[in-house]
């Protein structure tokens, strides 16, 4: 089984084909969609073995120059120093503007190497091969490349839009446990805010789900690409405010991740945890029935996501929520639920009534 979102931009529209067996067609994908002289592909050395040598040796094989190049594996790589090395080894390699940048790899090697495909040459035609499952929904859509400073993520980038999207659900057959679990956190994040039979979906499919199972992987895939998709069409370059919905969970998760130091828990992990503050705080504000929050705690459960606030000092969580970049003069702002399916930005919400929304997480 075979799907394909289209991606409508204003500029231009781009495929993102996801399914079973489809990384040996590679190849013919990039080549249906622009002229390859010479492809660039960037990945990490966890996924190089995996997935980026069979690619670049099929596209080797069909006849395009290939040059695969690697990063070492997590955040870190995210850095101007990467850039740089990666920058100059695409030059050493005969990089010109006709190149075409492959990225294979999760959310790390996704931001790095659109970041390289946007700055390149005053920019590259840029393909994403995502292949864990939080970049598959998540980080691959909505153009978004970029790298870290030292002392804020994401703080340097641009917004470059791929030439197509290829996921082959296959390859998360050899994703750990932990990563594959934080990337459906996301997933239940879009049946919470855009679309309450999605969610019931998950409901009715958790064993498929969590066997990662070849079609319901696919059918979940797809429908949460369609779903960022809708947003990030209605709002592309984040500036009408309409993309906000998707930060649902995350005031409380990024609290939570700056308090427990990165890496203690996974992004989906306190995302998982910051969706259950947040909808206990619309209960707490009487904007939902308690339902609403038991649902999603239910699923989260039965998919393996932590759900209880981290053992750290509340105080320190509630100071990083105040620095966060959604507090706006010192006011706190959510994304909160009206009802499953549904969520509002809500402003002016009373610390006293957040900080109770984790306590009673216990
Ligand atoms: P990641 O890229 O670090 O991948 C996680 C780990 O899994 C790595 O060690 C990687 O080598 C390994 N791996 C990847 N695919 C594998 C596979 N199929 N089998 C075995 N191992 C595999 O992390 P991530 O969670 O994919 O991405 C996180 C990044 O995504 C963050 O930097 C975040 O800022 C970014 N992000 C960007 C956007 C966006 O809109 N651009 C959105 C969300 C997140
Ligand atoms: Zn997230």
């Amino acid at each position: 089984e075979h799907k394909i979102v289209r991606v409508e931009l204003s500029e231009r529209s781009y495929d993102i084909e996801i399914g079973a067996e489809i990384i040996s067609k590679a190849p013919e994908f990039f080549a249906a969609r622009t002229k390859i002289s010479h492809a660039i592909l960037i990945t990490d050395d966890q996924v190089r073995p995996l997935y980026g040598e069979p690619i670049a040796r099929a596209c080797a094989a069909a006849g395009m120059r290939t040059t695969l190049l690697s990063v070492p594996a997590g955040e870190t790589s995210k850095s101007i120093t990467m850039a740089d090395r990666l920058w100059n080894e695409s030059l050493d390699a005969g990089a010109d503007r006709k190149s075409v940048v492959i990225a294979v790899g999760g959310g790390v090697v996704g931001d790095l190497g659109g970041f390289i495909a946007a700055s390149f040459a005053r920019g590259l035609a840029f393909f994403q091969v995502p292949t864990t499952l939080l970049a598959q929904v998540d980080s691959s859509v909505g153009g978004k490349v970029g790298i870290n400073l030292p002392s804020a993520k994401n703080m340097v980038g641009a917004f470059w839009q791929p030439q197509g999207v290829l996921i082959d659900v296959d390859v998360l057959q050899t994703l750990p446990e932990r990563e594959y679990r934080a990337g459906l956190a996301e997933v239940v994040k879009y049946g919470v805010i855009l679309d309450p039979e999605f969610f019931a979906f998950l409901e009715n499919n958790v064993e498929a789900i969590n066997r990662r199972d070849q079609n319901a992987l696919t059918h979940v895939i797809a429908r949460s690409c369609q779903l960022k998709a809708d947003v990030v069409q209605a709002d592309e370059r984040e500036t009408t405010g309409l993309r906000a919905v998707l930060n649902y969970g995350h005031t409380f998760c990024h609290a939570f991740e700056a308090t427990c130091g990165y890496g203690e828990l996974l992004h989906g992990e306190a995302v998982s945890i910051g969706m259950l503050c947040a909808s206990r705080l619309a209960e707490l504000l009487e904007r939902i029935p308690a339902e609403v929050t038991e649902r999603q705690l239910k699923l989260l459960t039965a998919l393996g996501l932590p759900t209880t606030p981290p053992k750290v000092d509340i105080d320190q969580v509630m100071a990083a929520m105040q620095r966060d970049k959604k507090v706006e003069h010192g006011r706190l702002q959510f994304v909160l639920p009206t009802t499953l399916g549904h969520v509002e930005l809500v402003g002016d919400v009373p610390a006293n009534l957040a900080k109770r929304a984790i306590n009673d997480g216990d």
